[in-house]
């Protein structure tokens, strides 16, 4: 399958120049929503939900959910979903990606934000490759969560019965996209307190 590399670099490209820290994602949203208009797909079907009167911290948006039905011989096969979240680190605000050579760079003296711009380049790269190529695939819901930076809060609180119960779901946030990870040997709780100047969320 060819995939039209060139407008998924743009498509990232502009993700990266919009500013969209933890808790302010109005901006990167809009911008996301004008990428999936231009690649075709209906307004109606994007719409936020209400995390943001859930979540305690002020949060301009809810999550960005969007729901591509299904086409061809697979429209009938259960749903997949596909996520990943919008915020970056506070350290990423006015950050100037520019192309150098095979990479991304960063003019600006800010963290690039790549995490988790790629992951939205990603997702709307996916909507537009499906419609540009009329590949046939089962129904997908995207979802774009806010506040994952600051505690996975749009995640925590997003509107289950919006999501339209995918059978399956794969959250783009690592270091490949083409890398899955479908378990873990476990998990460990602790507390830590850290004193000093916060650099990070
Ligand atoms: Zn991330």
């Amino acid at each position: 399958m060819s995939v039209d590399t060139a407008a998924a670099t743009d498509r990232l490209m502009r993700f990266l120049a919009v500013p969209g820290v933890t808790g302010q994602e109005k901006a990167i949203a809009r911008e996301i929503m004008a990428a999936l208009k231009q690649a075709g797909v209906p307004a109606k079907a994007m719409r936020f939900d209400d995390a943001n009167t859930r979540i305690a911290l002020p949060t301009e948006t809810g999550n960005l959910i969007v729901e591509l039905p299904g086409r061809g011989t697979m429209r009938d096969q259960p749903r997949l979903m596909f996520m990943t979240h919008m915020d970056t680190v506070p350290l990423c605000a006015g950050a100037q990606p520019k192309i150098s050579g095979r990479k991304i760079v960063n003019q600006a003296k800010t963290a690039l934000g790549g995490d988790n711009r790629c992951g939205c380049g990603i997702l709307v790269s996916l909507a537009a490759e499906l419609i540009r190529q009329k590949l046939d695939h089962p129904p997908i819901t995207l979802l774009f969560c806010v506040r994952e930076e600051s505690g996975l809060h749009g995640a925590r609180h997003v509107d289950l019965n919006a999501l339209g119960a995918p059978a399956m779901a794969f959250n783009f946030d690592g270091s490949s996209a083409s890398s899955i990870t479908i378990a873990a040997v476990g998990a460990d709780h602790w507390e830590a307190e850290i004193f000093g100047r916060a650099s990070h969320a």
